[in-house]
């Protein structure tokens, strides 16, 4: 294989991985060939080879095998690519991964700064306490824990406060990395039996982020280092920052007293987009795609499209736009609705996917543990009548049928009952965090 073919394998990896993962992994890869079936690279550090090889292992193969190769295996050796490495003195980079450089935790994306990030009723909370953190004060809450589901924006965030408090508190230590990467360095720190280096390095940062943290649930050992990395910490009085897929209490697996320990700081959730929010996503996004792919005029109309048919996620929202912009950009053309249709017919049809108000009251029944018939029934119990309003709420959201059609389904009930469940719902959303969970919970499930 070829550096050319290498490029291309790269260039779908970023499609496929995103593209601060690619820029963190797969970028510094330098491919220095294929030999008896063994295809070398050249990685910045051990780290990351590893990291490549445990990740990307498959991803890499598949598209070397496509290509014709009959790799087995992969190597990694340790140094910078010669392109740098030519313009610095000969570094003998440490190849092993213990002390000095390792504080530097996960390369930050440029781009996740406050500047671009939308702020929007969903997120406000969670911005502005980011924001705190971010000032580099004394510390106020601690932890700041940030929880959302997949997409909506606590990468971001993290990153965001990272860059604030770099450039306005060079003198702190700011350690930024996933929960999968502090088990990786704890783990290795075992084997390599350096585990009183990996204790004060991590205990000697200023501030501590851990990126995603439900990935350590159930994983024993390494709770237990994180637990009392988090109490050391803690106990100087240092900020840390914490992120996870859903609330402390909520991660299955996830020991009592770590998660009860994450509660005594400020808790705040990322709460699903809404459409004003991705409609400001999308403009602020544009103008940034713009400086990369110069200006594309854009038909009317397009965006608010985007905005109302891909709800799921923001990074799926953003790939929808940048892949516009390529299209557009290829040949020549302004983003036109026809063009959007054809350039992203995948995309709109799995969001078409249409949901029944069954298959809404079947799930939630499940959910709640209630019975379908009880559901459809006249008990009026709470137990009963709080999933049944949450369903009639799904149905109106997740669905086209009108609310006597609805009323139908629910077993012949009057059209201002259902809008009474409905609105009661979404009265109660505004203040239980219990009940907010539930509903994104299940509307995940119902649109997966
Ligand atoms: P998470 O970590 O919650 O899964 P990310 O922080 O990785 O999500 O966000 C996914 C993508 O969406 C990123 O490219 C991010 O820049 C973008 N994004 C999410 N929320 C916003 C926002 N409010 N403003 C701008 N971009 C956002
Ligand atoms: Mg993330």
């Amino acid at each position: 294989m070829v550096a050319e073919q290498w490029t291309g394998i790269s260039e779908e990896l970023r499609y496929e991985i995103g593209e601060s993962n690619h820029k963190n992994w797969i970028a510094p890869l330098e491919c220095l060939g294929i030999r008896d079936g063994v295809v070398r690279f050249r990685a910045p550090s051990r780290f990351v080879g590893d990291w490549v090889k445990r990740t990307y292992h498959d991803q890499i193969f598949s598209r070397l095998q496509t290509i014709g190769t009959d790799v087995t295996r992969m190597e990694f050796i340790v140094g910078e690519p010669a392109q740098r490495a030519a313009t610095t003195t000969a570094t003998a980079t440490a190849n092993k991964i213990s002390s000095g450089d390792e504080l530097q935790g996960a390369p930050l994306d440029g781009k996740y700064n406050f500047d671009n990030f939308v702020v929007g009723k969903p997120n406000e909370l969670a911005h502005a306490a980011a924001r705190r953190v971010a000032e580099g004060g004394p510390v106020t809450f601690n932890p700041l824990f940030l929880y959302g589901g997949v997409g909506l924006g606590k990468t971001h965030l993290m990153h965001a406060i990272a860059w604030e408090l770099k450039a306005k508190r060079p003198d702190l230590q700011v350690l930024y990395l996933s929960a999968e990467q502090f088990m990786y360095r704890f783990v290795q720190a075992l084997r390599d039996r350096e585990i009183m280096d990996f204790k004060n390095l991590f205990r000697s940062v200023d501030v501590l982020m851990v990126d995603d943290v439900q990935f350590i649930a159930g994983k024993d050992s390494t709770q237990e280092e994180f637990f009392h990395t988090f109490n050391a910490l803690v106990d100087q009085n240092k900020q840390i920052v914490i992120s996870a897929d859903r609330a402390p209490g909520e991660i299955k697996d996830l020991e009592a007293r770590i998660s009860s320990r994450m509660q005594c700081g400020l808790v705040v959730d990322l709460h699903p987009t809404n459409y004003e929010l991705r409609l400001g996503i999308l403009h602020r996004k544009a103008a940034q795609f713009a400086q990369s792919y110069g200006s594309i005029k854009i038909d009317d109309g397009v965006f608010e499209f985007l905005a109302h048919r891909i709800t799921t996620n923001v990074r799926v929202l953003e790939g929808a736009l940048q892949r516009l912009f390529a299209f557009s950009s290829l040949i020549g053309q302004e983003v036109s609705q026809d063009m959007v249709q054809d350039c992203l017919s995948d995309m709109l049809r799995s969001s078409e996917r249409r949901v029944t108000v069954e298959e809404i009251q079947r799930k939630v029944a499940e959910h709640f543990n209630i019975r379908l018939s009880d559901m459809l029934g006249p008990k009026r119990t709470r137990t009963i009548a709080r999933p049944r309003q949450i369903a009639m709420y799904l149905s109106k959201e997740m669905t086209s049928r009108s609310l006597p059609e609805i009323g139908r389904r629910f077993g012949g009930r009057d059209h201002t009952t259902i809008l009474h469940g409905v609105r009661k719902v979404i009265e109660m959303r505004e203040q239980d965090n219990q009940l907010n969970e539930d509903i994104e919970l299940l509307r995940r499930l119902l649109e997966s």
